[in-house]
């Protein structure tokens, strides 16, 4: 049987790992005990029964392969080298290990127990605290004033963006800047665009404690809590050795239109890690994945792989907790149609998106 193993167990690399444990010996590496699922991990900081739910085992998704919960330090040929274990083999290696971000949209820390602690850490802070600064208004920023707006009513909530606008780093529209701006004005947000943070406040994101700070603009600020949410990285260090010729300086990783490895036979990624030209987004991942579930597919099967990806129009679901938000989707004959919050709730804003997670984890 071919031996596949999958870096990385996000969105992408659990997709690529499930489609091919019926035709392959899979291998998923993951460093973290439990699946993270990211996209609803700003409601974990602020309501005690989501902080339980993004976690959620690995134990069922495989039926015939295997996951290691180890960190992947490096590869060299076909073997894949993982802390504590015996180099492992590979026909065909994936390569899935997304990005990082600030706390609280993603977490560094490998054992749930240890996350869950820090959330819960959090949300204590958060009841004790009166100002909140967050710095970044793209999607995260956005998400997050959203949250803490709807479980903490009374905190004072300060966003500060550097860019003119909010939402300046993508293809979005007008229309929904706008939306998103009067609903973040309807729920007393002060945002500040235009400027950064002159300095980082002298504490750390998520402690409790009261601080003064300058924008570049000059303006004073003070709050007790602070966020960063900005700063996405890619996380392919552990590639820098052997595929540093395919790396960009950014970190991802240089992909065909079947998402290999540029020039390299056997050798896929999928999702964040890649440098597909669009934004990073967890749907992406899973389209990529399958299209390189395919193509291995083919391998295995004597043919050439078949299947190709291109980047659609930009879409985002932007829930302001569990009730507001907006949307822009992408209509079947590629029209771009901005929704509000009753159909940003039902897509995205009430659930998370966390009973299809659950059944791609093959859990009730
Ligand atoms: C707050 C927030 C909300 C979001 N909401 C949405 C949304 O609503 N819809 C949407 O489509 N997208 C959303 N996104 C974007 C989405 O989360 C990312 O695009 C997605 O996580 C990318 O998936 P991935 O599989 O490429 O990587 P990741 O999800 O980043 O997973 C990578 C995995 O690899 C593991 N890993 C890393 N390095 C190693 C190593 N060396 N060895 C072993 N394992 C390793 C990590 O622990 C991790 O589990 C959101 C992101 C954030 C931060």
């Amino acid at each position: 049987m071919a031996r596949v193993v999958v870096v990385g167990g996000g969105y992408g690399g659990i997709t690529v790992a499930g489609g091919l444990d019926d035709i392959a010996e899979v291998t998923l590496v993951e460093q973290k005990d439990q699946f993270v699922h990211h996209a609803a991990s700003l409601r974990a900081a602020v309501d005690p029964v989501w902080s339980r739910a993004i976690f959620m085992p690995y134990t069922r998704l495989l039926r015939n392969g295997r996951v290691i919960n180890a960190p992947a330090m490096g590869v060299q040929g076909n073997k894949v080298y993982v802390a504590g274990h015996d180099p492992i083999e590979a026909d065909y290696i994936v390569f899935a290990t997304g990005s990082t971000y600030p706390y609280p949209a993603k977490h560094m820390v490998s054992k749930s127990a240890v996350a869950q602690a820090r959330l819960e850490q959090t949300r204590e802070n958060l009841k004790n605290a009166e100002k909140v600064l967050l710095v970044g208004v793209g999607t995260v920023g956005i998400e997050f004033a959203g949250e803490l707006s709807s479980a903490y009513p009374n905190l004072e909530i300060t966003m500060v963006e550097k860019q003119d606008q909010i939402l300046g780093t993508h293809d979005y529209t007008d229309e929904l800047r706008k939306i998103i701006t009067k609903q973040l004005e309807e729920r007393g947000i002060k945002v500040i665009t235009g400027a950064t943070l002159g300095y980082n406040p002298p504490i750390d994101m998520g402690a409790l404690s009261r601080f003064q700070v300058e924008t570049t603009n000059g303006e004073k600020l003070e709050a007790d809590m602070w966020f960063q949410c900005y700063g996405s990285q890619t996380a392919s260090g552990y590639l820098a050795a052997e595929f540093s010729d395919v790396l960009r300086p950014n970190g991802q990783i240089k992909v065909d239109k079947y998402l290999r490895v540029e020039g390299r036979e056997n050798v896929y990624a999928v999702g964040d890690i890649t440098d597909v030209n669009e934004s990073k987004r967890a749907d992406a991942a899973r389209a990529h994945a399958r299209v390189v579930v395919a193509n291995i597919r083919d391998q295995i099967e004597g043919r050439s792989p078949s299947t190709t990806y291109s980047a659609g129009k930009e879409w985002v679901i932007l829930p302001l907790g569990p009730e507001g938000g907006a949307s822009q989707l992408v209509e079947p004959d590629g029209k771009v149609r901005i929704v509000g919050a009753d159909e940003t709730a039902q897509i995205k804003g009430t659930d998370l998106m966390v009973s299809m997670i659950r059944s791609q984890l093959r859990l009730p």
